[in-house]
């Protein structure tokens, strides 16, 4: 997920008018400030989950499969619906599978096996006794309809684009079942069978490959069909009157051409070819970088919703927001951002919702590695100090409710670029090539990832995810120098550091430090920290007249001279 802060102002207004199923804590008018960046990851915004509920459940149930099917009325702005679910019931002492699924709908049947079965449904919670063990797989189906009602930031809408219907959702994080029965939780992947049904003026769109579209009188029938695992928060539907337009993407090696469908209104048709076009060479760039496009032998896809804060990376299609389309580029970032949570989030799942800086550190990273690959070094650095800013908060090991905050994104990012800067170019992409082969499709935990990095680089690497994923706040260092005439006619160059931060005690980091001299030029020394205050000397030829801590930007760190 991403939200532009180019669109602050909305986002302003979004939060003034609050929604039900989530808290908002003192927002401030940033209309009148320049706080912008303060509102880019939504910090205000607490979500509700738990993870160690996810956890027990997954040990007891696992779903293989859901089969949807959305019989959407506009006119109502209700579904009939129905839901199979095949799956596992892992822990054979069960006596129900319990699953998430809002008890707002009407519920017209469920069955158990083919037999009736007895349910309940309280709050978010539906739970069906199991009368007899379960040996080898059950298949649950519950028929029913309603309106879904709205959770988090969407939920399930049936919206309206100036009088046209245009029905969409977002289920980040647990908000899946709030539209179809589910085992709500990240790391229960399964397949997926969408069929979609609407008035046969809508085409609609989903995850993965599209199989038939079914023609029956004046009602139609969408069959979307996905074949690698997929979590619940990231199915995905969207309907409306959309022009259609694609590209391609061969795969590296040469064997698949791969699909690129876009779905946008038809106002926003000859801008979305502009701004679209550079998605074959980003899905290349990445597929290079960090392994093939997971999904190859699906699609990647971008459909246009109402959502008009950012853009969600529903597996095979991200929703874009339509103020987000305007044939100039303005957000790019977004577009790559939303791609690369196909490697980040998609295929290499979240264990649980506290590794989001997995998701979102790694997919806003990815946005400084495509305009490095693009422009180079100085991209890089401009947009990583984009990102930079002083009011990070909390641990990236446990954001709390707070899911999708400027530390969980930048933060995140500004981890990833230390740990390169701490391991070498090769070994980081090494790692990020080897953490994606071993857990995509699947789901991965920040020990996890920290397990690989250690694999990879052969280095006990305790230290720096104790200080920057355990660890709260920033380096500040406070640094004076001196320069001493030596007698053989060199010059020492004394300098003193001393970290002065209060969160956390002592960071160690590689450290370079330019000194700079009289004729312009500079001379690079690379330290090692390890220590709250040091003392470093260097000898030169010529007389420094500057020194400067981290020419190249590589720390997230304050330096404040004496
Ligand atoms: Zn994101």
């Amino acid at each position: 997920m991403k939200i532009s802060s180019m669109i602050f102002i909305s986002i302003v207004a979004f939060l003034c008018s609050g929604t039900a199923k989530f808290t908002n804590k003192n927002i401030k008018d940033h209309s009148k400030s320049n706080e912008k960046y303060e509102l880019r990851g939504l910090d205000e915004y607490q979500f509700n989950y738990n993870d160690e509920t996810d956890a027990e459940n997954f040990r007891k149930v696992d779903i293989l499969h859901y089969d949807l099917f959305f019989d959407l009325h506009t006119d109502k702005k209700m579904f009939y619906a129905s839901a199979e679910i095949k799956g596992i019931v892992k822990d054979r002492k069960s006596e129900t599978i319990d699953l998430n699924f809002y008890d707002n709908f009407e519920i017209e049947s469920v069955t158990l096996n083919g037999t009736k079965a007895d349910y309940t449904n309280k709050g978010e919670n539906f739970s069906v006794k199991l009368n007899e063990p379960v040996i080898d797989t059950f298949l649950l189906k519950i028929d029913y309809s309603g309106t879904p009602e709205k959770a988090g930031f969407v939920g399930f809408d049936f919206g309206e684009y100036k009088g046209t219907s245009l029905v969409y959702n977002l289920s980040e994080p647990n908000y899946a079942s709030s539209w179809f029965p589910c085992n709500d939780s990240p790391s229960d992947k399964a397949l997926l069978d969408m069929r979609i049904e609407n008035d046969s003026s809508q085409v609609s769109v989903s995850n993965g490959i599209l199989l038939n579209v079914i023609d029956n009188n004046t009602r139609r029938i969408y069959h979307w069909k996905t074949i690698y695992p997929i979590s619940t928060y990231l199915i995905a539907i969207y309907s409306s009157n959309y022009s259609h337009f694609s590209d391609t993407y061969i795969s590296l090696n040469k064997q698949d051409t791969m699909s690129i469908d876009y779905y946008v209104l038809p106002k926003d048709l000859e801008n979305a070819k502009l701004d679209f076009k550079q998605h074959p060479d980003m899905i290349r760039f990445f597929s290079e970088t960090f392994g093939e496009y997971p999904f190859i032998k699906e699609k990647y896809g971008v459909a246009e919703f109402l959502w008009q804060l950012g853009a969600m990376e529903h597996q095979t299609i991200t929703g874009l927001a339509s103020n987000m389309i305007g044939g100039k580029n303005y957000f790019l970032d977004v577009l790559v951002h939303e791609l690369a949570h196909h490697w980040w989030g998609d295929a290499v799942g979240p264990k649980y919702w506290k590794d989001i800086w997995l998701n979102e550190g790694f997919a806003t990273y990815s946005e400084a590695l495509f305009y490095e690959f693009r422009s180079g070094k100085s991209a890089l650095k401009s947009t990583m100090l984009n990102k930079k800013q002083r009011n990070f908060r909390g641990s990236l090991e446990n954001p709390g409710n707070f899911l999708f905050t400027s530390t969980v994104y930048d933060k995140g990012a500004w981890v990833l670029h230390m740990l390169r800067w701490e391991l070498g170019d090769k070994t980081f992409l090494e790692i990020l090539r080897k953490y994606y082969e071993k857990y995509k499709y699947s789901n991965a935990s920040t020990e996890d990832f920290e397990n690989v990095c250690e694999s990879v680089s052969g280095k006990d690497l305790t230290k720096f995810f104790n200080q920057w994923i355990k660890g709260v706040g920033d380096i500040e260092l406070k640094y004076s120098w001196i320069v001493k005439n030596k007698s053989s006619g060199k010059f020492g160059v004394n300098i003193n550091l001393h970290q002065v931060q209060r969160e956390y005690d002592e960071y160690h980091f590689p450290l370079e430090i330019a000194l700079k001299f009289k004729n312009g030029k500079t001379e690079v020394h690379k330290i090692e920290v390890n220590n709250k205050s040091m003392e470093v000397s260097f000898n030169s030829s010529d007389k420094p007249v500057d020194v400067i801590l981290d020419p190249n930007d590589w720390l997230l760190m304050y330096a404040e001279k004496e």
